[in-house]
């Protein structure tokens, strides 16, 4: 470890000194913190230097926004968290959506910004970049922080790091004033001062009254269902997740980021047949998977008849039971612990789901793809979406272990449903606040973390919130191949202004070339306006590594309006008078 700031030759006494700047990256050292993502600015652009020079990875980004949703994806993929740096107030407030969205989203991150003076700040005197930052952090993350002291900055990146990960994983916020990285202390000193957090996500065993109270409601099912969350693909638990579902013999539903936890081409998948699944299901297994707006609050028409269905929810936050239906069997722990203690009960002595109830579901699925098929196959020009990512399918069944980065409306309604995933945690994208903005920065970390290639499928209007970043793919030479479903706007390119004055208020430039602003940073730009030539460009890009953006010109009346959430999107149905 760095301990050695500076040497200070005092008359009397030789003393060897440490101060903020090097306690911060000492204490992210020490508890195995690899990368920083950030922008580099006051007060913190010599953390970032020396960081780099002590061999921490920091990856700087154009936009704070893209460095958050890079270390919160990392935190999703690593289980560690992912930290951000960023300057203080308009930079802190740029990350604060990404810790915001991490922390709905259950990823462990820490954003770590640097503040003004508190005594100015306090007395609201105007320092520059003037804000209270910690109370504005606070109710947007699970835990916020902040450290005036050196000694302290130990204990500080410890509580941080334990806050991001137990439990719940989550944001959290780490508010660092400027004055504290010129503190100077004496350099062993703050080495004892520094916390190697032990054991930072402890183990949550289930009680064994709430394994049994599960058990016996599944063996009673007549019409049993497994939904898996992205808290079960974050928990990486794959085997033994796998194996419950295979002895079990329970059909099973991927939530969007928990596909390839098992292959979608399983034969217990339900994905294709996801209506009748949630429909006639009577128990139903939720792994790390909330009942929210993406799945219909547990109740309504999706879930068929009133009463027809009881819930067993596994899942590490007990506050999450009977948040919008009555939950029969409460399994609160960790997934894998969880998933071990069931995996004992399924013995010789289980009895595999009915027949009619597996068939009925297979030959749904069956029924469903095949209606599909023709759709993903025609070489059409324009493109369409299904005929586009067909070929995108046919990319990614050859690649299962790419991750596939996904965002848009229609671009992410379609994909989720047509592209198929193979392995864990392969699938990134828009998450519980079907968030659009997270694109580049979800692939940076991807790529970053894993050295895998990426797949970014983009909307025109999702990749607009963080293109800037190709730059950044450019310039750190990251094996990322992004695809601009262009169709010329949002939902669709057909809009106009009635006034006849403006453009449209959906549409965009018609026939942009995305493709260019890769090359403006040495990137490989290509146009394609056919699925063959999709599929090849984006395979040539894949196997190349290089950084590559394939503008795919979709036709612009192709789109629905808000995919298939079209139902939340408010319509006035009057019509005024002149
Ligand atoms: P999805 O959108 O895929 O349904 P959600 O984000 O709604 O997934 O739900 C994920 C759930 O998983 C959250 O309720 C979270 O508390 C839970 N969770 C996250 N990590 C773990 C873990 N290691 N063990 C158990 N539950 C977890
Ligand atoms: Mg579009």
């Amino acid at each position: 470890m760095s301990a050695v700031a500076q040497r200070i030759e005092a008359p009397e006494v030789e003393q060897e000194l440490t101060d903020g700047f090097h306690l911060v990256i000492d204490a992210l050292k020490l508890n195995g913190i690899e990368t920083i993502y950030g922008v580099p600015g006051i007060p913190i652009t010599d953390l970032g230097r020396m960081a780099q020079a002590e061999g921490i990875r920091v990856i700087s980004f154009r936009h704070e926004q893209n460095a958050g949703n890079a270390a919160a994806i990392a935190g999703f993929l690593t289980k560690k968290p992912g930290v951000c740096l960023t300057v203080s107030a308009p930079g802190f407030l740029n990350g604060l959506t990404a810790l915001a969205n991490a922390t709905t989203n259950c990823f462990p991150m820490i954003l770590i910004s640097g503040s003004s003076e508190r005594e100015i700040v306090d007395l609201q005197q105007g320092d520059y970049e003037e804000m209270d930052q910690l109370a504005i952090a606070k109710p947007l993350c699970k835990a916020a922080f902040r450290v005036l002291h050196a000694a302290d900055i130990g204990i500080g990146v410890a509580r941080a790091i334990r806050a991001a990960v137990s439990g719940r994983p989550g944001g959290v916020y780490l508010d660092l004033p400027a004055k504290l990285f010129s503190q100077v202390m004496d350099a062993a000193a703050g080495e004892k001062s520094l916390v190697k957090v032990i054991d930072p996500a402890p183990e949550q065993i289930p009680s064994p009254a709430a394994v049994d109270r599960a058990v016996a409601l599944l063996k009673g099912a007549k019409r049993p269902l497994i939904v898996l969350g992205k808290g079960a693909a974050y928990a990486q638990a794959d085997d033994a997740i796998r194996a419950l579902v295979e002895k079990s013999g329970i059909p099973f539903l991927p939530m969007s980021m928990a596909k390839g936890l098992l292959p979608d081409t399983h034969p217990q998948s339900a994905g294709a047949a996801r209506s009748t699944a949630l429909k006639d299901s009577d128990v139903v297994v939720l792994l790390g998977a909330r009942l929210n707006w993406l799945l219909s609050h547990g109740k309504g028409k999706t879930w068929g008849e009133p009463g027809s269905k009881q819930f067993i929810q596994v899942d590490i936050e007990p506050k999450e039971m009977d948040s919008n239906v009555e939950i029969a069997a409460p399994l609160v722990g960790d997934i894998g612990s969880v998933v071990n203690a069931l995996l004992e009960r399924i013995d010789a002595g289980w009895q595999a789901p009915p027949s009619d109830w597996v068939e009925s579901i297979r030959s749904k699925k069956e029924a469903n793809i095949a209606k599909m098929a023709p759709k993903l196959l025609k070489n059409s020009s324009p493109m369409d979406f299904h005929s586009a990512l067909g070929s995108l399918k046919k990319v990614i069944a050859e690649r299962p272990d790419a991750i596939l980065v996904n965002e848009g409306a229609n671009t992410l309604d379609l994909a989720r449903g047509i592209i198929d995933m193979y392995q864990p945690r392969k699938r990134l994208d828009v998450g519980t606040w079907g968030v659009m903005g997270i694109g580049m920065g979800f692939a940076v970390a991807a790529a970053v973390e894993t050295g895998k290639p990426v797949l970014a499928v983009e909307g025109d209007s999702a990749f607009g919130f963080s293109g800037m970043e190709v730059e950044t793919i450019c310039r750190y030479e990251l094996p990322v191949t992004i695809v601009i479903f262009n169709n010329n706007g949002i939902y669709r390119g057909l809009d106009t202004d009635p006034t006849g004055r403006d453009p449209g208020t959906t549409v965009f430039v018609k026939g942009a070339r995305y493709d260019k602003m890769m090359e403006a940073f040495g990137g490989v730009g290509v146009n394609v306006t056919t699925p063959d030539e999709l599929y090849k460009a984006v395979s040539a890009a894949m196997d190349s590594g290089k950084p590559t953006l394939i503008n795919a010109e979709i036709d612009p009346a192709a789109g629905s309006e808000s995919g298939n959430i079209g139902s939340l999107n408010p319509q006035s149905v009057v019509v005024r008078k002149k």
